[in-house]
């Protein structure tokens, strides 16, 4: 609203009418990156500082996100909080297959911190590998933290994509197609749990690539490959948590279909209309 009076400054509203157009701010959700077994009374949260360029070409800046980097340690803020489906498995040895580029990593730090808490209990823990994302060194948020868990084996193994670093963009759908084999082994697992957490664009490109692993490493069939995935859906070990504009490619797919379908059923509707009339629309000859 404030770009479209700016971009057309003859524009007259009344506060009153301007109060009535807006609309409500809606609340901005933040995955929880701790675990309150390791910091009780706590809650930490990973924000990434949001900046656009808008229509009129002007930089802009995220409102919430923003607002939340201007904050003072010790200031007030008003939250809510949500409890989330998005949980690790109760079986500390199942073996864990997590995905979340950039600030997708916050729920996994919280996971990880749960492992942290369960090896002080003196749990065994089951594998866990992490495919991380970032643009490069600079922003490898959690590095030391990541490693240091590695190191404890509260984190078998983490990948991470650089997606600036060479001349070729690397994301962690690519690492995951080296790592196919290996990959491959960790699914199979009857205890596996899958999560992915971020970008809804990246999710859909990982499940792509996951299936491709299936049908490639497992030998299995398109249809068997989905009914893996389902399987594991079905057992609650298939977990999404995505953001960003949903592409769910399933009923993209469907959506052009349709889009198809009733084009091709207007045409065949008109075509028939014409020659019904006598004329003839298309040279048949
Ligand atoms: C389930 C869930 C979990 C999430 N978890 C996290 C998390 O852990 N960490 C995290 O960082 N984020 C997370 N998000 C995203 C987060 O909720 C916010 O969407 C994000 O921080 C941006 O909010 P903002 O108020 O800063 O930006 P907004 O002001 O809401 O702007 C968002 C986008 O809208 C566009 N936009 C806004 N104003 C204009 C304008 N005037 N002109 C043109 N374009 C404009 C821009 O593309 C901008 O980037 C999560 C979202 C969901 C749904």
């Amino acid at each position: 609203m404030a770009d479209l009076l700016d971009e057309f400054p003859s524009a007259t509203v009344t506060l009153a009418g301007l109060l009535e157009v807006l609309p409500k701010q809606k609340p901005r959700l933040y995955s929880i990156s701790s675990c309150p077994l390791l910091h009780p009374g706590q809650i930490q949260i990973t924000v990434s500082v949001t900046h656009f360029i808008t229509n009129a070409g002007k930089e802009g800046q995220g409102l919430c996100s923003n607002y939340l980097a201007g904050l003072q340690p010790g200031s007030t803020a008003r939250i809510g909080v949500h409890t989330s489906t998005f949980r690790p498995p109760t079986d500390s040895q199942a073996p864990l297959l997590m995905v979340g580029p950039g600030t997708g990593v916050s729920p996994l730090i919280a996971f990880l911190q749960y492992r942290e808490a369960l090896r002080n209990q003196g749990k065994q823990l089951g594998e866990a590998s992490l495919y991380f994302g970032c643009r490069n060194h600079d922003d490898f948020i959690y590095r030391e933290q990541l490693e240091s868990w590695q190191n404890q084996g509260i984190l078998t193994d983490v990948q991470v994509a650089f997606s600036r670093l060479m001349n070729q963009k690397v994301y962690v759908q690519n690492l995951m197609r080296q790592q196919a084999a290996t990959l491959w082994t960790l699914l199979s697992h009857p205890q596996c749990h899958y999560y992915v957490c971020g970008d809804a664009k990246m999710a859909d490109d990982v499940f792509e690539m996951l299936m491709a692993i299936a049908k490639i490493e497992g030998r299995l069939s398109h249809i068997e490959a989905v009914e893996f995935f389902d399987k594991m859906k079905q057992e609650k070990r298939f977990y999404v948590d995505a953001w960003g504009v949903q592409l769910n490619f399933k009923q993209a797919i469907q959506e052009v279909q349709k889009d198809n379908y009733s084009k091709a059923e207007k045409w065949l509707e008109q075509v028939g209309e014409e020659l019904a009339n006598g004329r003839y629309p298309l040279d048949l000859s």
